[in-house]
């Protein structure tokens, strides 16, 4: 999609401090942490939210959790524990308009989420 800021990052138009790359999906820093470890895994195709994922498409929904699994291995939060999350609309905080899934570690997190 033209000017999705997420889609430009995923065909590599934009730069980013990537930390996994495979033919579905891209992970990489977020720009504004908050938390040690602030990762976004985003699908590479363009879906507005979670609601845009067609039911025979959902298997790269199952996907994005998977790499979160392996990379809170490698980036060393997998045993202490951290939070994936994904934002979904106005009240749910969602600002950029490409589905995403946040893993956050490296800190307590507190609950509910505000
Ligand atoms: P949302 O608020 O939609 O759940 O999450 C969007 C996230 O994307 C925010 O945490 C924000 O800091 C991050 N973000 C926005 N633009 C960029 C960017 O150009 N590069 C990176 N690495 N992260 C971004
Ligand atoms: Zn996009």
């Amino acid at each position: 999609m033209d000017k999705c800021i997420f889609c430009m990052i995923a065909n590599g138009e934009i730069p980013t401090n990537k930390v996994y790359e495979d033919d579905r999906v891209i992970a990489f820093y977020d720009l504004e942490p908050q938390a040690p470890v602030h990762v976004l895994i985003v699908p590479k195709k363009h879906y507005e939210s979670i609601l845009a994922v067609p039911a025979e498409e959902s298997c790269v929904v199952g996907h994005m959790f998977q790499v979160a699994s392996k990379l809170a291995h490698e980036l060393g939060i997998a045993e202490k524990g951290f939070r994936l999350v994904i934002n979904t609309g106005k009240e749910g905080g969602q600002s950029v308009p490409h589905l995403h899934l946040h893993m956050t570690g490296g800190r307590e997190h507190g609950w509910p989420a505000g």
